[in-house]
């Protein structure tokens, strides 16, 4: 071990555990690619204010959670806490929205960084595939997020999922609600910080996990009574689709999730088998962000799935992924002159699209030929100078264990077609 370890709440991804990482981006993001969304990348930090305003001034992950530090240049930055900020800020910057193709649809995928107290399923730095579709009021680009995140996870073996819905109202409706609350919540007896939160954002009273607080919510109004017409149309426009689409979900009155950007539509993927950290992935509309952070109006969806806890999640399910080898052929040489003529044939198979990997540091058959079963790889080709000086090398299966002599010459056309 070195004198350095990895920041508290942090942990490398290694090998072979990595692969199953690599693999969870992957099946996110396919279906997204295949529905007409473009990857957009963006930087790892941005002006503090974007993450404040957007986020919201009172929620946990900007007053409690980021990671905000001043430039040599007097700079005010943050590591990104989440992606949709970042990603709307970038479109309206390249004014994407103006290209008359709206929405305009976005994935992406990267690392984000909240100061959070560590435990299973939550660290300070951890991963996301997103999606956001901007510009566009529809209830079916809702339901077609939706549907695309049950798909990927679905594709990935997830079965013990759910998916949680509801709606949040809009600019028209949520205000009555939000003091009709107001009013019940002063009423009832809570700590200080409870209170304060009743003044600024009454609706995360509704999501505090404690379950004293949760009885003492019973006979709360419930948003679902105040949605206006229009609301309430789209959520039932919403909620049909994937009613129609076969997707199963729960309507969840109390849904409100940690950032004040929503309206309508809100969602989130829980997984059954995580303990108390049991969302996999959240998002839902944001019809006000973009205003919020100085752009037009803009009404947009999207959302974020936690790689670090959809990995759980298949952990949890006991799904073990169909991974591709990564190492086909393992070539073992045995003496000098071996080695030049395999290393040329590895570097040959791997032009010719094979994977193929060395047994470097000339060691001999035995640690070698461990080697060659660590890698996975289907086919060993071991060389001595006796097989040299006939022109064959020995070609193995590692599967059955057999043996045969083959031609130099056409050792790499063979490999080719045995391995498809
Ligand atoms: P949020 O933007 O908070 O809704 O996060 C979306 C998803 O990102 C969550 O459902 C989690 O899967 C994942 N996530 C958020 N925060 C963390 C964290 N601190 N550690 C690991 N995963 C996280």
């Amino acid at each position: 071990m070195s004198t350095f370890q990895a920041p508290k709440g942090t942990y490398d991804l290694l090998p072979p555990d990595s692969a199953r990482y690599l693999a969870v981006r992957e099946a996110i993001a396919a279906p997204l690619r295949d529905s007409g969304y473009g990857y957009i990348e963006t930087p790892g930090f941005e002006d503090v204010e974007l993450f404040a305003r957007g986020v919201g001034e009172s929620t946990d992950i900007v007053t409690k959670e980021m990671y905000a530090f001043e430039t040599k240049g007097g700079s005010r930055l943050a590591l990104r806490p989440e992606g949709t900020a970042s990603v709307l800020r970038a479109a309206l910057e390249a004014n994407l929205h103006k290209a008359g193709n709206l929405p305009v649809k976005l994935w992406y995928s990267g690392s984000y960084y909240r100061y959070e107290r560590p435990q299973k399923g939550r660290y300070r730095h951890f991963s996301q595939v997103g999606a956001e579709a901007i510009g566009t009021e529809d209830p079916a680009l809702d339901a077609e997020l939706i549907i695309l995140a049950d798909q990927a996870y679905r594709s990935l073996g997830l079965r013990n999922f759910r998916i949680l819905l509801n709606s949040l109202g809009d600019k028209e409706c949520r205000p009555a609600y939000r003091e009709a609350l107001q009013g019940f919540l002063r009423g009832l007896e809570l700590d200080e910080d409870t209170r304060r939160r009743i003044e600024i954002n009454p609706l995360r009273v509704l999501d505090d996990k404690r379950t004293e607080v949760q009885r003492r919510l019973t006979g709360a109004p419930m948003l679902r009574d105040y949605l206006c017409d229009g609301c309430k149309a789209y959520h039932e426009e919403v909620r049909a689709l994937l009613a129609a689409a076969g997707v199963a979900f729960e309507d969840d009155e109390k849904l409100v999730r940690g950032l004040d950007y929503y309206t309508r539509t809100t969602f989130e993927f829980v997984h059954d088998g995580l303990g108390s950290q049991s969302a996999v992935g959240g998002g839902g509309r944001y019809d006000g962000l973009s205003e919020m952070i100085g752009g037009p109006a803009l009404p947009s969806v999207g959302w974020a799935l936690g790689v670090d806890r959809t990995v759980l999640a298949l952990e949890a399910e006991g799904v073990e992924l169909d991974l591709p080898r990564s190492t086909s052929v393992y070539a073992v040489p045995l003496g000098e002159e071996a080695r030049r003529v395999l290393f040329g044939v590895v570097t040959e198979l791997r032009r010719g699209g094979v994977a193929a990997d060395f047994g470097f540091g000339g060691k001999g058959l035995k640690g070698a030929m461990k080697n060659a079963n660590r890698s996975g790889a289907r086919y060993a080709l071991v060389a001595g100078e006796r097989d040299l000086a006939e022109g064959v090398v020995q070609l193995k299966d590692m599967e059955s264990g057999e043996q045969q002599a083959v031609e130099l010459a056409t050792v790499v056309s063979e490999l080719r077609s045995r391995l498809g």
